[in-house]
């Protein structure tokens, strides 16, 4: 088609979208768009695409991959726009263990998440109340991810699921809390929702705490085989078929022609796109706010963990904030600017799924990030490595390398991680329902044919899409008069 003609880097291009990222929702919309018979170019400010979903060679040990950000992807099975983009009939394979997540506790045995609700309520203190809080989402699980992922602005159609979503989110997200009854239930809540990055209880924490403890009994928390890396690469795949073009190690600091879809954090618009901003929206762009950060620690191992608790040994996915008390009391130690000497960690072993991650010698990947304050310089390899030896003591005995990426170094490799936040500031029930800034459409700007579409915009973070596809949606109706958005499927 070719409307518009665009300058970037000095290079002239004439296309009529250009989406600045490529992480998971720049691809999601730069494919919905070049599928709806538009020409569309995407610049990527680093030298490979993907964004929080890359895979890359360990520096020493090519044989051992590290998922960069993102490891474990049950949205990529419970998303809309990937369910019907179809991964799997795209050659991506996303292994399923029959464990989705363990959380280690104190002086007792592990509180282990099954992907069989009825295998994680039989080995829990008091598996009623587990069921209680779920079984009725489970039942509902289309409607209640409908509303979660949804775009916040239509009405839920399930008003069922709605009201069960919406009592459990207020139990969860408030001191009603207690309500959830065992200390490894609660834990095992608390770990899922500390995902978010936020003091608990909170509505924010509670509400991605129910919607993945829910898919964990549903589509289950699987791992991509061979990393996270080819989650994007089936985008790129079909991008490509479509006419699409993807140029690496291009930042955009100056405003392209045309349609822009920005997959960046809302304030990268500041430094582009200067006194084009009108003046309310330049206020609104100066007080947003990032939160917390995460510091990344990606070890190399040489063997498996030696877990206290053995039944640790099959769970790729790990929450070792210990206790719920400790989580809420470490989260607010981070919220406050304070390094908690425990701090809640994230793990996983890819290769407990995809067996094709250990090399030949035996070495295999441990992926883990640290809960720390924003812009932390802090390295946290030490940190984690006490966490894992209370819960496994001679881990350290495995450990072959570790490669540590402190929060303040975060943006160095994703720009939109400002201070390590890795929620682009989106993490907060504020955002989470009205965007980055007060507008009926979120993924609008008041910058002419400006387009926000990053995990800053809802339904918020995680590899799913959504923000793409909603974007997307937008800038086919609003510019170029398309209604019907094409289909995906290959
Ligand atoms: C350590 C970590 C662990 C995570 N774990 C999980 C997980 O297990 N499961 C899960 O579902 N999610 C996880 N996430 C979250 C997930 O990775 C993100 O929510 C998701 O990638 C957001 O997608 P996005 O397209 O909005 O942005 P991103 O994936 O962040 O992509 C944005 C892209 O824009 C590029 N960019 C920014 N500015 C410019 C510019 N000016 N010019 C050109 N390019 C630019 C960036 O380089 C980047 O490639 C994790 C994230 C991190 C960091």
């Amino acid at each position: 088609m070719g409307l518009n003609d665009g300058m970037v880097g000095g290079r002239t291009e004439s296309v009529d979208v250009t989406v600045v990222g490529s992480g998971p929702n720049g691809l999601a919309a730069a494919v919905i768009c070049a599928r709806a018979g538009l020409s569309v170019q995407v610049f990527e400010a680093q030298p490979t695409f993907g964004g929080g979903a890359r895979t890359a060679a360990d520096q020493e040990f090519a044989g051992v991959s590290h998922d960069i950000c993102s490891a474990v992807h049950p949205l990529a099975l419970a998303s809309p726009f990937l369910a019907e983009f179809d991964l799997r009939a795209r050659g991506v394979t996303l292994a399923v263990p029959e464990v989705a997540y363990g959380n280690p506790l104190p002086g007792r045995p592990a509180a282990i998440g099954y992907h069989d609700l009825e295998r994680t309520c039989d080995e829990l203190d008091d598996g009623a109340s587990w069921r209680r809080l779920l079984a009725p989402l489970v039942e509902r699980d289309d409607a209640v991810l409908k509303l979660v992922l949804g775009d916040k602005r239509s009405i839920p159609g399930d008003v069922v699921a709605a009201a069960r979503f919406g009592v459990r989110l207020l139990e969860q997200g408030t001191p009603a809390w207690r309500a959830l009854s065992g200390e490894d239930a609660r834990a095992l809540f608390s770990g899922v929702a500390a995902h978010t990055i936020s003091q608990m209880p909170s509505l924010v924490s509670a509400g991605a705490g129910l919607m993945l403890a829910m898919l964990a009994h549903t589509v289950g928390w699987p791992i991509p085989v061979g990393g996270s890396q080819a989650i994007p690469d089936a985008l790129i795949a079909d991008l490509r078929a479509h006419g699409g073009t993807l140029i690496a190690g291009e930042p955009v600091a100056s405003p392209p022609d045309g349609v822009v879809i920005f997959d960046t954090a809302p304030t990268a618009l500041q430094s582009i796109y200067r006194d084009r901003i009108p003046s309310r929206y330049a206020k609104a762009l100066r007080r947003y706010t990032f939160g917390p950060g995460v510091a990344k620690v990606d070890f190399v191992l040489s063997d498996e963990i030696p877990w206290t608790d053995s039944r640790l040994a099959n769970a790729p996915t790990l929450h070792l904030g210990g206790t719920r008390e400790h989580m809420a009391s470490a989260e607010r130690d981070v919220a406050a600017g304070r390094h908690p000497e425990w701090p809640m960690v994230l793990a996983a072993l890819p290769h407990l799924a995809d067996p094709g991650r250990i090399d030949a010698q035996g070495r295999r990947p441990l992926w883990t990030y640290a809960h720390v304050p924003s812009g932390s310089t802090v390295d946290q390899t030490e940190t984690v490595t006490k966490v894992f030896e209370r819960f496994a003591p001679g881990f350290r005995d495995v450990v072959v390398a570790a490669r540590s990426i402190p929060a303040a170094q975060m943006s160095d490799h994703n720009a939109n991680y400002v201070g390590g936040d890795i929620g682009v500031g989106g993490n907060t029930m504020w955002h989470a329902l009205a965007g980055p800034t007060l507008r009926w459409n979120p993924w609008s700007t008041p910058i002419d044919g400006v387009y926000l579409c990053s995990s800053a915009t809802p339904p918020g973070g995680g590899v799913h899409g959504m923000a793409g596809y909603y974007a997307a949606r937008t800038v086919l109706r609003r510019e170029f008069g398309i209604k019907e958005l094409p289909k995906l499927s290959p």
